[in-house]
């Protein structure tokens, strides 16, 4: 039965028997456990945006003639992704957290391109079978969990070269029917929450590390899944009475390790085996699509400065200069972040396959300061903010006839403001800035689709410094007899500037 809202998808979780760890024991319903369900009530959240606003968070999907969540569309122009943007923005608006499923949609998306070309090269059938799993979780509306980065080991050393060979995940054992894999993923986002696990490699691969370059779908309720789930900041205070001291009871994300035990994917579940060749154009992909869909950041932020303003306006400082300057100051900030995602999604152009992909160079100058922009908005906020976020009294001692009283005397802020809603507000900012959902809004920022080194290398190699001194040199009136040609040596990058390229080749 497909998936209609969000309520659906809730119990479509139910009774799956996945075999997950928390605090040292087995969790008998996910979906029940107050410490989980947050991060569910986010996914849900998805699927009750593609009925709300269904302009932005749903698509017309060619490969199967129906309307579709935008997380399981193939991009068929640029507008598409575009509209991705604006869905992350909302939902981050929504949620104040990660809603987790933008990995799998960016996973689909630079799938979808790769296999096309892999076939290409190689004859295999890789496509056609992606094509038939897209269109099997478009009509069921299934939520995909991407899983790229392994545990890793001496991050010096390739996959092959590790002491233990599990510390990537890899091919154990073959037969006609499909392959085994075991090994781990860390830090994955949303995937109890998923229906499905898609298995990808971390890194560039060589000869060597052939059985590691593996990609496949697994049902997230597979025989030989462990999933051991992530501590964040604060988590317990979802198990706590009352909703006060959560800061947001009802959203929140969700990372995991899965551990996998000579898991098996049949072979029509196989998107790539072996060609270790494609693994770099996959991850490149990949992490281009994902690193401009961290605007999703730019939507916590619009609520974090939401927060710092009321703030503000219950302490009374709302009309103070220097408040107002740092919520424009905040505001830059965000906005810097959205500019840049989006500009990346408007240069989109069409692969070989036939769907789009965005420009990379400004998808890894958004991730970038993703990395950077939410840790300065943080700072401000807590400035605004005073130094009751970090040291104000639980919700036991407001709601007690003993304390309450004195905290209802001693905690005012601004005439005609109650007590609670000041409360409210700053456990808001402290969820955001250090409690659980800190860890969507600054540790994931700096860490998920890669560290930022990883986007200067990306940086550095399409920044094309050559073709810049040849500009300033022509101009500073500098001879050099080849200065005129080089300067039409235009980049992939400058051709989508100008429009001279609008086709991958
Ligand atoms: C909240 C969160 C959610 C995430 N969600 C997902 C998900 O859904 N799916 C998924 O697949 N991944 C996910 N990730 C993983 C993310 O992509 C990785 O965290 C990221 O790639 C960094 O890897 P790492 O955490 O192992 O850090 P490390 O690789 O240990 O990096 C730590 C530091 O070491 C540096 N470093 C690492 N290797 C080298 C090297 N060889 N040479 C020099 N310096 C090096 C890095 O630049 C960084 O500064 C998530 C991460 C977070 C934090
Ligand atoms: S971090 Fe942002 S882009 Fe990544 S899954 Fe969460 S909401 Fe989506």
């Amino acid at each position: 039965m497909p998936i209609n809202n969000g309520q659906e998808y809730i119990e479509s979780l139910r009774n799956r028997n996945l075999k997950v760890y928390l605090f040292g024991e087995l969790v008998k319903e996910p979906v029940d456990h107050p410490m989980i369900r947050p991060s569910i009530n986010a996914v849900a959240e998805t699927y009750d945006i593609a009925n709300d606003d269904p302009s932005i968070a749903s698509a017309e999907s060619s490969l199967s003639g129906r309307r579709v969540n935008r997380f399981l569309h193939i991009a068929e122009n640029a507008t598409d992704l575009v509209n991705q943007n604006k869905m992350q923005r909302k939902l981050g608006q929504l949620t104040g957290t990660c809603f987790q499923r933008c990995v799998g949609m960016d996973a689909l998306n630079s799938l979808y391109s790769t296999t096309f070309e892999i076939d290409e090269k190689y004859n295999t059938a890789y496509h056609s079978r992606l094509k038939e799993f897209i269109k099997k979780i478009q009509e069921e509306n299934h939520v995909i969990g991407g899983a790229m980065t392994d545990v890793k080991g001496d991050r010096s050393l390739s996959p092959s070269q590790q002491a233990d060979p599990d510390l990537f995940v890899h091919v154990t054992k073959r037969d006609e029917n499909g392959v085994y894999i075991t090994g781990a993923k860390a830090h994955q986002t949303g995937c109890i929450n998923s229906h499905w696990i898609l298995v990808m490699p971390t890194m560039r691969l060589r000869n060597e590390d052939k059985n590691y370059a593996i990609v496949g779908a697994i049902p997230a309720d597979a025989e030989g899944i462990t999933y051991i789930y992530g501590r964040q900041s604060c988590d317990t205070r979802s198990m706590e009475e009352g909703d006060l001291d959560a800061g947001n009871s009802k959203y929140s994300g969700q990372e995991a390790m899965i551990i996998f035990d000579n898991t098996f994917i049949p072979n029509e579940l196989i998107f790539l085996d072996g060609e270790y060749d494609y693994a770099a154009m996959l991850i490149e992909r990949f992490t281009c699509y994902h690193r401009r869909s961290y605007v999703c950041k730019t939507g916590l932020g619009d609520v974090l400065i939401g927060a710092a303003a009321s703030i503000s306006d219950y302490n009374g400082v709302a009309n103070a200069s220097h408040i107002k300057d740092k919520l424009v100051e905040m505001t830059h900030l965000n906005e810097t972040i959205f500019g840049t995602g989006i500009a990346s999604s408007f240069q989109s152009y069409k692969t070989k396959s036939g769907n789009f992909q965005n420009d990379d160079m400004l998808a890894n100058v958004c991730k970038h300061n993703v990395t950077r922009f939410p840790y300065e908005i943080s700072r401000l906020a807590q400035d605004i903010a005073g130094g009751l976020v970090v040291t104000m009294p639980s919700e036991k001692d407001f709601r007690s006839p003993e304390t309450g009283p004195l905290l209802e005397k001693y905690l005012k802020g601004r005439k005609g403001v109650s007590i609670e809603k000041r409360v409210r507000i700053l456990r808001l900012i402290e969820n955001m800035t250090l409690g659980r959902n800190s860890v969507g809004y600054l540790t994931e920022s700096m860490h998920g689709a890669g560290s930022p080194q990883a986007q200067r290398i990306q940086i550095a190699r399409q920044m094309q410094l050559e073709y810049k001194m040849k500009l300033a040199r022509k101009l500073a009136n500098i001879p050099e007899s080849e200065a005129e040609e080089l300067i039409k040596e235009h980049s992939d990058y400058f051709d989508r500037i100008f429009g001279l390229k609008k086709e991958a080749s």
